[in-house]
Parts: structure tokens; C-alpha cells; sequence
């Protein structure tokens, strides 16, 4: 990556630098940036998105957070009901895809806003699941589902595996 401070320091006079997809700098730019406010004084605004489409940091909004003197949240609402958004669904070809790079530039690909039940929700129509949430969200219900199955066991008392059970 080029320095940021060599291709910008042409400009004579400058009163704020702003920067947009913020999040597809690198982290060492996002510290040039952080060096650009002692040294030429002046404030410097990024605007970005926080996380990939598979939920984790950009390396660049990562470095943002960690020296940033404030981050505001920007909000928006779901693609697809009005719940705030906090995650952000690929599409390929209309279909909710969580594969690929992080990173894409040019692709015909389409990004939606949404929330996580709308987020887990698509991805779990298309059969995908590449979060850590997921296999305890399934072992959750089974677990519910094992709960049902006691109460009709503890209802009819002369279940064997109960009595086994009641042995231990
Ligand atoms: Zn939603």
C-alpha cells in the first residue's frame, strides 16, 4: 500500500479530510490518517461499514475503532422489515450467499442492510451457515424439543427409562 501522506501532501492548505469506504483502507492508512490530525491539525471524518457480509471487522474498521476519537453509529434499517440493521446480506444472482472474498471490488454482487433475524434468516433459506451462533441456535431447540418430550414422560408414570432413571 502507498503511503496516503505522500499522495496527498501536494495540497497546500486543507481544513478536514474526509473519507469514504473508510473500511476498505488498509490498517496502516488508517494510522497515516490518525498521524495526518497532529500533523497538519486538522480533523479527519471516515465513513464506513463496520463488517463484512460474514459478520466479521474489516482490518480497516478494526484499526478505525481502536484509535478513533469518536465513532458514531450511522443507523439504518432492514432490507426487508423495519428492524434496525446491523449486518450487511450478499446476494449473487438473488440468492443470499455468504461465500467468496471479503473484499470484491466490481462484482455483480448486491449488498442489503439487515437485521439479524432477517440475516440468519436468508442465509438459512439458501442453506448456508457460516456462523458460530448457528449450531447453538439448532442445539437450542433440540434441547427444547428434549424438554417437551420429558413433560409427556414425567406425565405417564410408569415409563421404564424413567424408573431407570430414578434409580441413579
Ligand atoms: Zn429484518
Amino acid at each position: 500500500m502507498k503511503p496516503l501522506l505522500n499522495r496527498i501532501t501536494y495540497i497546500r492548505q486543507v481544513n478536514c479530510v474526509l473519507v469514504d469506504e473508510a473500511q476498505f483502507l488498509d490498517p496502516s492508512q488508517i494510522d497515516q490518517l490518525r498521524a495526518i490530525t497532529l500533523l497538519w491539525n486538522v480533523p479527519v471524518i471516515c465513513y464506513g461499514l463496520r463488517t463484512d457480509f460474514r459478520t466479521n471487522l474489516f482490518p480497516g474498521s478494526k484499526r478505525l475503532m481502536e484509535v478513533a476519537d469518536a465513532i458514531e453509529e450511522v443507523k439504518t434499517t432492514c432490507q426487508f422489515c423495519n428492524k434496525k440493521a446491523v449486518f450487511n446480506l450478499k446476494h449473487v444472482n438473488g440468492r443470499a450467499d455468504c461465500t467468496g472474498p471479503a473484499v470484491q471490488l466490481g462484482a455483480e454482487e448486491k449488498y442489503f442492510p439487515t437485521c439479524f433475524t432477517c440475516y440468519r434468516g436468508s442465509l438459512k433459506d439458501a442453506g448456508q451457515s457460516v456462523l458460530n451462533w448457528e449450531e447453538m441456535i439448532h442445539l437450542s431447540e433440540k434441547e427444547k424439543e428434549g424438554e417437551d418430550s420429558d413433560v409427556s414422560l414425567d406425565d405417564s408414570t410408569e415409563g421404564e427409562s424413567s424408573t431407570e432413571f430414578d434409580r441413579k
